[in-house]
């Protein structure tokens, strides 16, 4: 395991677990693979991406985020 690398991980079981979410009658916007669970509307979003609202998707962004963070420092120094 690396330290900075972008925690995506499939799960082992996936195909089980789209499966049971395409079977379920519920109404749901997407499935999340960092828990497990769908998304049963927007509002379970983190707002302004399509990162679920849980404890695994907010440390995602958060890490996509500092990345991001990192990248834009790093350009700013390059220009001049
Ligand atoms: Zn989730």
């Amino acid at each position: 395991m690396h330290e900075d690398w972008v925690p995506v991980q499939i799960p082992e079981n996936l195909d089980e677990m789209l499966m049971a979410w395409s079977d379920s009658p519920e109404e749901s916007v997407g499935f999340c693979l960092l828990c497990g669970h769908s998304i049963r509307t927007e509002s379970n979003l983190i707002a302004g991406t399509s990162t679920h609202n849980c404890e695994a998707g907010r440390a995602l962004e958060a890490k996509i985020n500092a990345q991001i963070q990192g990248r834009i420092e790093t350009d700013d120094s390059a220009t001049d």
